[in-house]
């Protein structure tokens, strides 16, 4: 998977780092000095470097847990994200890290200790604002809840005897009192990389101690053996993305099928672990039909009632990292659509996109309770640059 593995001197007495070494003791080990060295060089191809990325053990100094971006997920006022990798081991043409590092090399930030000293530290801070930032990608959605009467009709068992959808608690808002919630998946994939991170196995023991943080894992990835071996808590939710089977097949290189992401989080909901869906990025060729053939297959494996939450959200990307994924990918169709910027934000643009939003929710809403559901959407989408 890797073609060398770089290490800082900081890190290399750390157990985390001797483990790592051990388990990759036949690739070239070379220790380094701080990993922007060679991670931040200039010069370098992501798409080349895709291939045959190297993996980079460092210490994470400054900024380990930041506040979300408004809209992200919940509409929590105590929403922070904190990375303990950059880059990703997959390589989902749509995604904002192809065009927002120069390297495709992974990083590990191998002290969580460090992170966790962060998140307490925050826990006894006042709830910071959120950011307002523009970053997005099928694991960094911006959540707007719909509003009741914006809802399509919905025919799910749950309806109300009156035809009204009623709006409890939103799926996109915590309860307050409910605690503050940490976003992991923000710039890698959480659990894609948990058999040689060992993130999860360090951080859900953690946040299982502390029951006012809400731990969300992120991620595309099968490697829940970790998760299994523990007892769940509630207040770690473990959301996976979805696309249609014709767009994983097209653009998501690497990443398990879609049965196999549907059967390991049906292992998860089975032992008590919180699950979410995340449908997106959707894309405009997505067809409402193929979307519906999706959540019917998603909802014969998963039990509709024990789900966390349910969302969607459209591709975007900030437009200057659009633009380096183009150079990247000349000739990608993906890249090649009618898109539309706001606010530095590129969307691929829908000839009639509310009402294809629409077609889709429709469909969603026949499994599950809209008042489960929140939409993703830049907030600040109104003006046009
Ligand atoms: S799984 Fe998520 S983080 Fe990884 S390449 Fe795909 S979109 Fe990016």
């Amino acid at each position: 998977m890797f073609s060398a593995i770089y290490f800082e001197s900081a890190v290399r007495d750390h157990p985390r780092t001797h483990a790592i070494l051990r388990r990759y003791r036949d690739l070239p080990q070379i220790e380094c000095e701080r990993y922007g060295e060679i991670f931040n060089r200039k010069s370098q191809n992501f798409r080349l470097q895709k291939e045959n990325p190297a993996l980079i053990l460092a210490r994470k100094h400054g900024g380990k847990v930041l506040p979300a971006p408004g809209g992200y997920g919940f509409d929590a006022a105590g929403s922070h994200y904190f990375s303990h990798m950059l880059n990703c081991i997959y390589d989902c043409r749509y995604c904002f890290l192809q065009g927002m590092y120069r390297s495709a090399h992974c990083v590990l930030f191998v002290n969580y200790e460090d992170f966790a000293a962060a998140i307490e530290q925050t826990l006894s801070d006042p709830p910071l604002p959120k950011e307002d930032i523009h970053r997005n990608s099928c694991h960094s959605a911006r959540s707007r809840r719909i509003s009741s009467s914006t809802l399509p009709t919905r025919s799910c068992d749950s309806a109300q005897d009156d035809g009204v959808v009623h709006l409890p608690t939103g799926a996109g808002e915590v309860a307050s009192g409910a605690g503050q919630v940490f976003y992991s998946g923000y710039d890698c994939d959480s659990l894609a990389f948990e058999p040689v991170s060992g993130f999860a196995e360090y951080f859900v023991p953690w946040f299982a101690a502390r029951s006012r943080a809400i731990l969300e894992l992120r991620t595309k990835s099968t490697q829940i053996g970790g998760l299994l071996k523990q007892e769940p808590i509630p207040n770690c939710i473990i959301a996976m993305s979805f696309t249609t089977h014709a767009a994983a097949a097209r653009w998501e290189h690497g990443v398990p099928a879609i049965d196999k992401r549907l059967a390991a989080l049906r292992r998860l909901q089975e032992a008590g672990w919180p699950v979410a869906l995340r449908f997106e990025p959707l894309l405009p060729d997505m067809k409402p039909d193929a979307c519906g053939e999706l959540f019917e297959q998603v909802f014969h494996r998963l039990d509709p009632r024990r789900l966390h939450s349910v969302s969607s959200g459209l591709f975007r990307m900030p437009a200057d990292y659009f633009r380096n994924a183009l150079k990247l990918y000349p000739d990608e169709a993906l890249f090649a659509r009618e898109t539309r910027t706001r606010n530095g934000v590129v969307a691929l643009q829908h000839p009639n996109e509310e009402a294809w939003l629409r077609q889709i929710e429709t469909a969603l809403f026949r499994h599950i309770d809209p008042t489960n559901y929140y939409r993703c959407a830049d907030e600040n989408t109104d003006s046009e640059n």
